[in-house]
């Protein structure tokens, strides 16, 4: 991920820290590039823009372009304003709630929910000591039901029984109230997937959310579907209401538009990455760490 980005904007910026005085000009052409750059990367046009508005308005005042090391600052301006696009530190999905305290994952299919469902129970028992609870509400795809209890057997965390014929509602219930009785801190409601956004996908998560309740809605998006991916998170925020988004195949090569811009557009945190199938490839998203990456 951001492999090409990296390389257009390290020469960008190099051509700008390696000389000593700039113009207004020189940064103004710098940007123009790099504006370039982050939309061959994919990054959604209204971000782009303002971000090189901004990179442009603390740029070019004369404490900069009078300063030693003008190119150095303006590189650290562009660094300091990718991480500001990024979002904040140290989101993680928020537990802060009477148990059992419900997440539900939504998505589409394929997307990586229910893995990403498993990696987030494993993260919390193993790290957080928590009781967990995982439920299936796919009733479209009958060997979803089964995916998710083969992972909850393989990382050794409770599945709701599988009950034939309930609906997604009627199972988001009973995975509450088995919640409740088995004394479980958190409950993992795997929501179904379609291949697209549809008025029925979008009236049942509503049933769902108003019935289940739940804390945090995280949205799964595949990061290698760019502008889909933004898109797609920007819809289920309308619709739906998200609290967060688990941005997954961040392991792949895709071009980073998709992590770059969600933040800026959905309003929404990017609470957790997805870098690889095993069920340790979960990680915190740190966007100092992202912008450090970018810039070398
Ligand atoms: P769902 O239909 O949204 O529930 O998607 P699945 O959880 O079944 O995932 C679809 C495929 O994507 C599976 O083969 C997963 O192993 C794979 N997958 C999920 N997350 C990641 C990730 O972060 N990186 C990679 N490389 N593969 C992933």
């Amino acid at each position: 991920m951001f492999e090409s980005l990296q390389e257009r904007l390290g020469s960008i910026l190099n051509g700008l820290t390696g000389r000593g005085a700039l113009s207004e000009a020189d940064v103004s052409a710098a940007l123009r590039e790099v504006r370039r750059a982050l939309i061959e990367a994919d990054v959604a046009l209204d971000v782009v823009r303002s971000f090189t508005d901004r990179v442009k308005q603390k740029a070019v005042g004369a404490e900069v372009l009078k300063s030693v090391k003008p190119g150095q600052m303006v590189v650290k301006i562009v660094h300091d304003e990718l991480v500001e696009m990024l979002g904040s530190e140290g989101e993680t999905i928020d537990l802060n709630a009477p148990a059992p305290v419900v997440l539900m994952m939504v998505g589409l299919q394929g997307s990586g929910k229910t893995t990403t469902t498993g990696k987030i129970a494993k993260r919390l028992t193993e790290r957080q000591g928590k009781k967990v609870l995982m439920a299936s509400l796919d009733t479209r795809r009958p060997a979803a039901q089964e995916q998710l209890r083969q992972i909850g057997e393989q990382i050794d965390v409770a599945t709701l029984p599988i009950v034939p014929s309930q609906t997604p509602v009627d199972i988001a219930k009973r995975a509450v109230q088995a919640a409740k009785l088995g004394g479980h801190d958190v409950v993992i409601l795997d929501t179904a997937g379609r291949t697209h956004i549809d008025e029925p996908l979008m009236v049942e998560m509503a049933d769902i959310k108003k019935s289940a309740n739940p804390h945090e809605i995280l949205l799964v998006a595949d990061s290698l579907t760019g502008q889909d991916a933004v898109n797609l998170a920007t819809n289920f925020n309308e619709r739906v209401g998200i609290t967060g988004l688990v941005l997954t195949r961040m392991d792949g090569d895709g071009r980073g538009g998709a992590a770059l811009s969600m933040r800026a557009v959905t309003g929404q945190p990017i609470k957790l990455i997805g870098v690889g199938e095993k069920m340790d490839a979960l990680e915190e998203f740190h966007p100092k760490r992202i912008a450090d990456r970018i810039l070398g």
